[in-house]
């Protein structure tokens, strides 16, 4: 496609360009361009609207660009244009049969990089209905419903939105929906190519927020999860419900031994004579638990584990700590004293 390049400003990495090109808007992101001109190359995935018109950010350049006008050829992205299109176009039946069925108008439309939402106002949650609208959407699909664009001379008061304009552009879907838009759509509804509801979540008292996908965005996202669960099940050996499962009550069970050793362990250590247990295998958890038994015991006692932290108890636990904090040890306590030794006095 033939285009013109009408500046660019280096510092601040936009340009400006005629073409026959989407430049976002009204929830819909902008084409994905690739600007070849005479000796410079350059690509772009956003832009943004300003005063002065539709500014594009430059994601890479090569060569130099001039600084007069210069026509250039310009090269669209088309599987992306054809992704925004099926979601734009899943999001107008959905959006009509949200209306139709339940009364819910739509709002808040918009596309990301990987999901798009809507915002139903007055909506409820209720997941029966969701999966009915899902499911007539999908039929809608299946039944290859021209969609006509068309710019109007006269405002027909059946949209299903309100327009501004007076010579409205008319996006319709025969017997579906008919409503002014300006956005990217697919010609038939056949090429949206498949739909699913992904999270319905409230919003707030007002709005219901839904999360879809269609198309090859829903066939890129289950590509996804099917490469995420596959590396979950190499990394489990096994199914991975059933290892988690497994998993949980392992660690139920070791947290249970845990307690039971140290139970045995803090019997073991008040009845001992050693005051001082330096570099333990324990955690401040375990020491603490520790500390306390021998503090109820009136039993004096210092424990330090491998990284250096201890806990303390006994009668003559503030002395034992004096002397830790005289080495610049920080910590505190009543009762139980606990802290930390500096680095290099384990
Ligand atoms: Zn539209």
């Amino acid at each position: 496609m033939k285009g013109k390049l009408l500046n660019y400003d280096p510092e601040k990495g936009l340009f400006q360009i005629e073409a026959c090109i989407y430049e976002g808007g009204g929830g819909q992101p902008a084409d994905r361009i690739k600007v070849k001109g005479p000796g410079f190359y350059i690509e772009s995935d956003e832009a943004f609207k300003e005063k002065g018109g539709t500014f594009w950010k430059v994601r890479s350049i090569s060569g130099e660009v001039p600084k007069t006008e210069v026509e250039v050829d310009v090269v669209i992205d088309e599987l992306w244009r054809l992704e925004v299109s099926q979601q734009h176009t899943a999001q107008h039946i959905f959006s009509a049969l949200a209306e139709q069925l339940y009364g819910w108008p739509s709002e808040g439309f918009a596309i990301f990089d990987d999901e798009s939402k809507i915002e139903l106002l007055g909506a409820d949650e209720d997941p029966e209905k969701y999966a009915q609208l899902e499911r007539q959407v999908n039929e809608v699909i299946l039944r290859q419903i021209p969609v006509r664009v068309y710019v109007t001379e006269e405002v027909d008061e059946k949209l299903r939105k309100h327009t501004d304009y007076e010579h409205p552009r008319i996006v319709e879907i025969e017997g579906i929906d008919k409503c002014a838009c300006g956005g990217t759509h697919v010609t038939n509804t056949g090429y949206v190519g498949g739909f699913a509801i992904l999270k319905v979540e409230r919003k707030n008292t007002r709005y219901v927020r839904v999360i879809f996908a269609a198309g090859i965005r829903l066939a890129r996202i289950a590509k996804n999860y099917i490469e995420r669960e596959q590396k979950l099940k190499n990394l489990l050996t096994g199914d991975v419900e059933e290892r988690v499962f497994q998993l949980l009550e392992q660690k139920k069970q070791l947290e249970l031994e845990k307690k039971n050793l140290l139970e045995l362990v803090k019997v073991q250590i008040a009845q001992s004579d050693e005051v001082f247990w330096k570099n333990l295998p324990l955690d401040m958890q375990s020491m603490k638990q520790i500390a306390a038994y021998c503090n109820e015991k009136d039993k004096d006692i210092v424990l330090v584990n491998q990284e250096g932290y201890f806990a303390m108890g006994g009668p003559n636990a503030n002395m034992h700590f004096e002397a830790f904090r005289e080495k610049g040890a920080s910590g505190g306590g009543k009762g139980v004293i606990t802290g930390k030794l500096t680095n290099n006095d384990k």
